[in-house]
């Protein structure tokens, strides 16, 4: 038999398909399937036996610990260890796992962020098996543990998670797609699903190296840092040859993501120099946030032990590019139909059309909420900085769908659609190539590309959960309105017609097929009308707009006490990163820089008082010029240093919410500038040797 290392290691660490159906009973296995496929409740006797079987399971892997996995508001994963063991009368250790520590578990939940959803007093959080996600097994110096995917709440049941709103957002949209579906005489169809696949962008760099960076370590971006005198003009690393150690490490980590069953697929060198681009294959919505959490945490680990360090942040290099994550999002029905692929023939593809409509609006309506969902605080340095997505929201749709809004906008119909033909490369030995019937568009924030859009927004540190809830929960809001519509309708096509038509002309606004880095689109857009929403803390006020709690609370997503409470979370979450990168700072510059700075001066000054003495005719300009430059820098950092000291205790003192982040962003945060820029002028003075950290160009070019 033909083995390959892919087939022979790919699922090997899950509970999927088919373990269950040699770990469980048949009627046990198809009870859980149909809670799987059709949410139908799971009775405690299912769960009990289901349960035995994934710890038999477990075991027989080698494991010791269960724990119930989840996402709380922190962005990153959390979970609370237990071991199978139970103590028996006859001293023996009996292994354990039943039903009731399968479902729920109840985690101190006073720890983490709820945004003033509890009170401190009442602790109690609640984690429930989420189980259309795979449960897993992690290996790692802990030993094996039995990870169960969760969702994350309140004793009141408000969600204290980034799962539990993208679970609900996914029902919503399946409840209203399906009606539309009924419509169009899709008996079959009893669910709808979101297909998720999120590239992931990183960077790698030496691990020794990494060590040595207070900054990176502590906020994972460097805090201080001169350009290199090479950076990424020569566009030589993008899908360049990838090098032996990094070979290593994506050989070791494909291995690792194939046996959690997550379908890593592309690989690829990034436009920054030491950056990279790792593309699983799609999946349902909620797994693929999984996935992706996962996909985070593998790669954090693997590049450990190539003695490399994986850096997630969005912007660890000023000047260089930064990561982001592409959530590539699609509707499909359970009997397989991608909503929106478009088909050989578009314009006439109704059901299609609508569904673009229909995102289309979605899009348009909540564009400054969308925004919101991609937005942490290293995020704030890329959007609309030439490198990613303008902050402003736009909707790329590529010249043949573009074409065909323009017809129907015009018309009330659409008569034709342009075809890609053939590209011919001009050598007569390479065959004619069959041409896309649209180009890409780099700079658009969210572009359909083919059968899909790409939401290109989002923080390559950050979960997908709230990118993907807002996606569906807002498309599911205007599928609701349709649905209602043409229910009523006598005459079908022509109410579908009408109401296409109705709809691109009120959010074709929102349509833009050019260039979004430029700025005349920045003109453009304000002229149209759309949001330009430049920083994190501006864009949280979307999430407590009168607008998105009734979509929300329409769409049963998120109440309105559960978007305030996420709001305060993201003014918390604001004010801290930037308060750790202040004293990270002043902690570097005080410790560091300065004592650095002030050795090199003092030595220069030795030396040329030495030259004085030894040859009082010699010609001593170049010193004294590099030790009154140094002088002058050094003075203004330790004002500088002073200064963001000042503003950073004061921030520290004041309230948490939105008046303390806008603190941080005006105040606090141009302060934190005001310090690097003389000490990274100092980096080009100062003797290397002298030079207390690791340069930009040591850590991204001697990888
Ligand atoms: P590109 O970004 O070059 O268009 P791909 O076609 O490889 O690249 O797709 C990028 C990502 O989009 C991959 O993660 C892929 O699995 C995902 N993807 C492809 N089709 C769909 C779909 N129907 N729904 C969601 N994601 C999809
Ligand atoms: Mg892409």
């Amino acid at each position: 038999m033909e083995t390959n290392v892919i087939s022979d290691v790919f699922g090997t660490k899950v509970f999927n398909d088919e373990v269950m159906q040699e770990y469980l009973p048949k009627k046990t296995y198809q009870a859980l399937k149909k809670t799987i496929e059709n949410g139908e409740e799971l009775t405690p006797e299912v769960a009990n036996v289901v349960a035995h079987g994934m710890k038999e399971w477990a075991l027989a892997n080698g494991a010791t610990h269960y724990t119930h996995w989840f996402q709380p508001m922190t962005g990153v994963t959390a979970e609370k260890h237990d071991s199978f063991i139970s103590a028996e009368s006859d001293s023996r250790a009996v292994l354990e796992f039943n039903g009731k520590e399968l479902i729920k578990g109840e985690p101190d939940a006073s720890s983490f962020p709820s945004g003033g959803l509890r009170a401190t007093f009442e602790a109690r959080g609640y984690t429930a098996w989420d189980c259309t996600s795979p449960t897993f097994l992690r290996e790692d110096a802990i030993g094996v543990t039995l990870c169960i995917p969760t969702a994350f709440c309140s004793y009141t049941g408000e969600a204290l998670d980034k799962k539990t709103p993208l679970l609900r957002s996914m029902e919503a949209i399946s409840k209203q797609a399906v009606r539309i579906l009924r419509l169009f005489g899709k008996e079959e169809v009893t669910n709808v699903a979101c297909s998720v696949g999120a590239e992931q962008e990183y960077f790698l760099i030496d691990r020794n190296k990494y060590l040595q960076r207070k900054d990176l370590i502590f906020t994972g971006r460097t805090l201080f840092g001169a350009m290199p005198p090479k950076g990424q003009e020569l566009d030589d690393h993008y899908f360049g040859s990838i090098r032996e150690r990094q070979a290593s490490f994506m050989n070791e980590l494909n291995i690792e993501l194939w046996k959690l069953g997550i379908l890593s697929k592309t690989q690829h060198n990034e436009v920054a120099p030491a950056q990279h681009e790792m593309a699983p294959i799609y999946d349902t919505a909620n797994i693929a946030t999984d996935h992706n959490q996962l996909v985070m945490e593998v790669m954090k680990k693997v590049a450990r032990r190539h003695n490399l360090e994986c850096l997630l942040h969005e912007k660890p290099f000023a000047g260089v590019n930064g990561s982001g994550k592409h959530n590539n999002w699609s509707i499909v029905t359970n009997t397989g139909e991608n909503l929106l692929s478009p088909g050989s023939s578009p314009h006439n593809n109704r059901q299609f059309l609508l569904f673009l409509t229909a995102v289309i609006a979605a899009v348009d309506e909540n564009a400054a909420l969308l925004r919101m969902s991609a937005s942490n605080p290293g995020n704030d340095h890329r959007l609309g900085a030439n490198e990613a997505p303008p902050a402003i929201i736009s909707i790329f749709l590529g010249e043949q769908l573009e074409d065909i809004v323009e017809q129907i906008i015009e018309t009330g119909t659409a008569d034709h659609s342009l075809k890609g033909g053939k590209m011919d490369i001009g050598v007569s030995s390479i065959p004619p190539v069959k041409k896309d019937a649209t180009d890409r568009n780099r700079t658009s924030p969210f572009a359909f590309t083919g059968n899909k859009f790409e939401f290109r927004m989002v923080a390559s540190s950050m979960s997908i959960a709230g990118a993907n809830t807002v996606l569906n929960a807002s498309v599911a809001d205007v599928l609701e309105k349709m649905a209602d519509e043409l229910e009523e309708a006598s005459d079908f096509d022509k109410t579908v017609d009408t109401l296409i038509q109705k709809t691109l002309k009120e959010h074709q606004k929102v349509i833009f097929n050019g260039n979004g880095y430029s700025d005349d689109w920045v003109a453009e857009a304000e002229k149209r009308g759309l949001p330009n929403v430049r920083t994190m803390v501006d864009a949280t006020a979307s999430l407590t707009e009168p607008k998105t709690i009734e979509m929300f609370e329409n769409q049963n997503v998120l109440s309105k006490a559960e978007l305030e409470s996420r709001a305060e979370i993201h003014y918390e979450a604001y004010a801290k990163a930037i308060n750790i990168e202040a004293k990270a700072m002043v902690d570097m510059a005080t410790k560091q820089y300065i004592p650095a700075v002030i050795k090199y001066t003092t030595s220069l000054a030795d030396s040329i008082n030495s030259i004085r003495q030894a040859c009082p005719e010699a010609d001593l300009t170049v010193q004294t010029s590099i030790l009154k430059d140094c002088s002058a820098l050094l003075a203004k950092s330790q004002k500088a240093l002073i200064a963001l000291g000042g503003v950073t205790e004061k921030a520290g003192a004041m309230e948490e919410g939105k008046t303390q982040a806008e603190y941080y962003r005006d105040i606090v945060f141009p302060a934190m500038e005001e310090l690097r820029a003389p000490i990274d002028e100092l980096e080009m003075l100062v003797d290397k040797e002298d030079w207390p950290v690791p340069s930009y160009g040591d850590m991204l070019f001697e990888v």
